[in-house]
């Protein structure tokens, strides 16, 4: 009994949810000794969806492991290959193979739009008073994760709000020299060796929306265009409500052209989208690369500049910084002591 204490006192210590996905599977782990606990969400577009690990211990491991975030879609396992996760996850009922192949899956969604299951191998079925206790663990990590999300995602939109930035722009430069380093662990995927890019998003002339229309029609153009956003992203790009009308994306991509390409991706779609009772809207964007050694504001000064340039030379439109720097129409200053300051 003190060791579950122990376990649960250990998931709530923490405000990653990836490492919350970790040290729930590591409770299972060790409360139950299972062959294999992991946990398995749905990645990709409709029709080429994949799954991908979040955690994933074998018996034999001591520490458990994860696909990387920015995986490479086509090298996961496909949706359609595992029967068994997707009744638990669309009935959100527990579901075990019959006859027992070893396996058992309980369903684990969180925020909407987010789909994923707990897959345990055993040898025999799990009792009932197992398969209650994971139940009862889980619970508790959903209440967790719900309150996470609580202070961590904008009430309207449920993109990820401003304060979770810092943390995961750190992250994920980071994580681009761990993709080396781990060369050797072959569940990592290191031929993406993409660069990290952000982008700002800001939407022409919103205020007219609001002026013309009300409020309440200018929050469900934010909210619409948060959708547009989601399907013109891929999984791992990670979206932001910074306040306002102002987005942000945190993406990696191979290449400026490839960040342009999906930023035009964004900025087309919303075009030709015809919002209920507003018709169309526009939207300017200015994106920049993330450099070795840059802090969050840095990146955003310069991300700020090519939106405002984008403003000013006629709106909808995507602007690289470093293209209007490299044309000339842009003047690089000098860092500034400002750009030491984190954001
Ligand atoms: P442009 O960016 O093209 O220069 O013009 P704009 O009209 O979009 O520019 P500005 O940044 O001056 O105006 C932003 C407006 O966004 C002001 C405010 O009315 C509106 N706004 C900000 N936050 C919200 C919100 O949460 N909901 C709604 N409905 N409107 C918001
Ligand atoms: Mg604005
Ligand atoms: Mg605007």
């Amino acid at each position: 009994m003190s060791h579950l204490v122990d376990k649960l006192a250990d998931l709530t210590g923490l405000r990653d949810r990836d490492a919350l996905d970790l040290a729930l599977v590591t409770a299972i782990h060790d409360l139950l000794q299972p062959q294999s606990a992991a946990i398995y969400r749905v990645v990709g577009e409709a029709g080429n969806e994949r799954w991908l690990s979040t955690a994933q211990m074998n018996a034999d491991q001591q520490t458990p492991t994860f696909d990387s975030a920015w995986s490479d879609l086509l090298t996961l396992p496909r949706l359609l290959d595992y029967p068994l996760r997707q009744q638990a996850s669309t009935t959100r009922q527990m579901a075990q193979s019959c006859p027992f192949s070893g396996i058992t899956v309980f369903p684990v969604s969180s925020n909407p739009g987010s789909v994923g299951v707990l897959e345990i191998a055993t040898l025999e079925p799990l009792s009932q008073e197992s398969s209650r206790l994971v139940s009862g663990v889980l619970r508790l990590y959903l209440n967790f994760q719900n309150l996470l999300d609580y202070g961590e995602r904008d009430a309207l939109t449920e993109l990820l709000n401003r304060k979770t930035f810092d943390g995961a722009f750190l992250k994920a430069t980071l994580a681009q020299q761990v993709s080396v380093d781990n060369a050797s662990d072959e569940r990592r995927d290191i031929s993406y060796t993409g660069s990290f890019w952000l982008a700002m998003i800001d939407i022409d002339h919103f205020k007219s929306v609001n002026d013309n229309f009300g409020h309440l029609i200018g929050d469900e153009v934010l909210l619409l265009l948060a959708r547009l956003m989601r399907v013109s992203f891929r999984f791992h790009d990670q979206l932001y409500r910074f306040g306002g009308e102002e987005f942000v994306v945190l993406m990696r991509c191979n290449g400026e052209a490839e960040a342009a390409a999906a930023l035009e991706r964004l900025r087309t779609n919303t075009e030709s989208y015809l919002f209920p009772q507003v018709g169309s809207i526009t939207i300017s964007i200015g994106f920049s690369e993330i450099k070795t050694g840059d802090t969050p504001s840095g990146a955003f000064e310069r991300a700020d500049k090519a939106v405002y340039y984008a403003k000013e030379h006629g709106r909808n439109q995507v602007c690289s910084h470093a293209a209007l720097i490299a044309s000339g129409a842009l003047v690089e200053q000098a860092s500034n002591v400002g750009d030491m300051e984190l954001f």
